[in-house]
């Protein structure tokens, strides 16, 4: 029998993992450069959270959660997103009292049961961010901004920002009601998933790619074209702000996004680089959620992006970074004595923070210089009978292939 991993998960090996250190460690001091501490929330919840949070009628909630029954009866799901996880903690800790404004991110798994295929799995990764306090439009645009500026130190250039106000519960319902209407007398000619949406979350029929329907709403209503004076004021002051800071952007309004939970602000990132699934980062505000989930009202805006979805964008830019991870020294010993000595000498070179390795496998000194060679070691030595005897041994740089005549016990502080 031969055990495979589930499909839609991926593992990610080395060669890889060290790209995705790279990117996580250039995420973190993006976010710690505009002040967002870290947050790692369980990597399972009580399901009625996300529920409540993302929507019932969405498809994350209706179809793709990962949602069991534990040994004690609770049903618990393997969160689909960071957003309900990082709200439910900052109300369980009073985040709220500690500080007028919160802000916070993340980077880890989610999971949702998606048809896989290219840049769609099932166990993903975000990263993400929250800030919670204020409804000034600079952290909606701080929001767009943090995504952008990671993908700018990774040379993405070609990405595109897209944006739109979905109103709130002042314009929303007029609207909704308005469309309701108009997605009616097309009602034939839509799509069998956008019929069942007609009536549960009509603004997502907006943004199907379904031909059908994109031909049947052409000159459907737009929520931008109904919002409040404060909701259009509040977009106002977005795109201002997007132009202060030269950012280009586009206005969708047929951007709604596959979350309930949204209010005003909602955008995505998008890149030609990924194809079908071309979405890289999405957000927006949510001024209503804090208190939906129990806590104080308290506005909210946030973003998540894919890291998978970064990681092929990189790889077909040719942009993948190459870190180096390789042993320092390589120590290839020629007896039996020398191999005891050269577990020793690696012990104290390790501690000393010099990367050492050497052969576990009774190789020839041939060998043992052929995996010095295949590990891109920088240096190597050759320890046997006579360098233990004199205490001294040629270090030989691998690079350049110069060898230099050292004291064994100068070797550590010299490589360190
Ligand atoms: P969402 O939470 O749906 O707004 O997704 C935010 C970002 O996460 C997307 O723009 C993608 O980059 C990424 N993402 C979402 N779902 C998946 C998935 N099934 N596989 C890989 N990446 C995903």
């Amino acid at each position: 029998m031969k055990f495979r991993s589930i499909k839609g998960t991926k593992d990610i090996l080395p060669g890889e993992s060290e790209k995705w250190q790279f990117v996580e460690a250039l995420i973190r001091e993006v976010m710690h450069e505009a002040n967002y501490r870290e947050i790692r929330t369980p990597v399972f919840e009580e399901t009625a959270l996300f529920q409540r949070s993302i929507g019932e009628l969405t498809d994350i909630v209706s179809k793709e959660m990962y949602t069991f029954r534990d040994r004690s009866d609770e049903s618990v799901t393997l969160k689909p997103e960071g957003t309900a996880s990082v709200l439910r903690a900052y109300i369980q800790y009073n985040l709220g009292e500690q500080s007028p404004l919160t802000k916070l991110y993340y980077i880890g798994p989610m999971f949702r049961q998606e048809r896989p295929q290219a840049g769609r799995l099932r166990q993903f990764h975000q990263f993400g961010a929250e800030a919670l306090g204020s409804s000034s439009p600079q952290l909606d645009v701080e929001m767009m901004l943090i995504p952008l500026e990671v993908c700018r130190r990774l040379g993405i250039g070609s990405v595109t920002l897209k944006v739109n106000s979905v109103g709130c519960e002042k314009c929303r319902p007029a609207y909704r009601k308005r469309l309701v209407q108009e997605l009616m007398a097309v009602y034939d000619q839509l799509s069998e998933e956008s019929k069942t949406r007609v009536k549960q979350n009509p603004l997502r029929v907006l943004d199907s790619k379904d031909e059908r329907d994109r031909a049947a709403t052409r000159t459907a209503p737009l929520m931008k074209d109904f919002l409040c004076d404060e909701c259009r004021m509040h977009f106002a002051e977005v795109e201002r702000l997007l132009k202060e800071t030269k950012t280009p952007y586009e206005i969708d309004g047929r951007l709604v996004r596959g979350l309930d939970y949204y209010t005003k602000t909602a955008f995505e990132i998008t890149s030609a680089a990924l194809g079908s699934q071309d979405a890289l980062a999405g957000g927006g505000r949510y001024d209503l959620l804090v208190h939906e989930l129990g806590g104080k009202p308290t506005a909210g805006v946030g973003f998540a992006a894919g890291m998978e979805r970064l990681m092929i964008i990189l790889e077909k830019l040719g942009q993948s970074p190459d870190p180096h991870i390789r042993p320092d020294l390589y120590i290839a010993a020629a007896d039996n004595a020398a191999r005891r000595w050269a577990f020793r000498f690696a012990h104290q070179l390790r501690q000393k923070g010099v990367a050492a390795d050497l052969d576990y496998l009774g190789r020839s000194l041939k060998a043992q210089m052929r995996e010095a060679n295949r590990q891109n070691a920088r240096y190597v030595i050759v320890i046997g009978d006579k360098e233990l005897a004199t205490g001294k041994a040629k270090l030989k740089k691998m690079e350049s292939g110069q060898e230099e005549e050292v004291l064994l016990t100068d070797l550590a502080s010299k490589l360190a």
